[in-house]
């Protein structure tokens, strides 16, 4: 697959309000877009540290995916999404290796990019994203 490098961390919180001041105020990054993703039921706030990125999750929908994911098991890391090229060709290649999908074909996430997920019980009890820039 080779990916060029961690695209960015998504992280699942309560309130991106009170993550922000966090990441701002004790870690010393610049929030530098809030976006809704609706599709998702969620709003984000990105940082840049390097050429990762900082994806702050909080769910518009107790239904939602991260809605849920919180409910299950609290605040805190959600996945972890590497850059890659030619997204369709390697979802089709993890797929032929036996990889359990959760998307069979990329959809638009947050920022304009194309992304999919990899299924944690394939992954090591990570959920993993893969996305590109296009
Ligand atoms: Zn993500």
């Amino acid at each position: 697959m080779e990916p060029t490098h961690i695209e960015h961390i998504g992280i699942a919180v309560k309130s991106l309000e009170a993550a922000i001041e966090f990441y701002e105020n004790i870690l010393g990054l610049k929030c530098y877009n809030i976006e809704e993703v609706p599709e998702q039921k969620v709003r984000t706030a990105f940082f840049q540290i390097g050429k990762t990125k900082i994806e702050l999750l909080e769910s518009t929908d107790p239904e939602g995916p991260i809605g849920k994911f919180i409910e299950k098991r609290g605040e805190g890391i959600h996945h972890i999404a590497y850059a890659v090229k030619n997204i369709e060709d390697q979802l089709k290649d993890v797929a032929d290796k036996g990889v359990k999908l959760i998307d069979k074909s990329p959809r638009k996430g947050a920022e304009g990019l194309d992304i999919a997920f990899l299924h944690p019980g394939s992954a090591f009890g990570v959920l993993v994203e893969l996305c590109e820039k296009k």
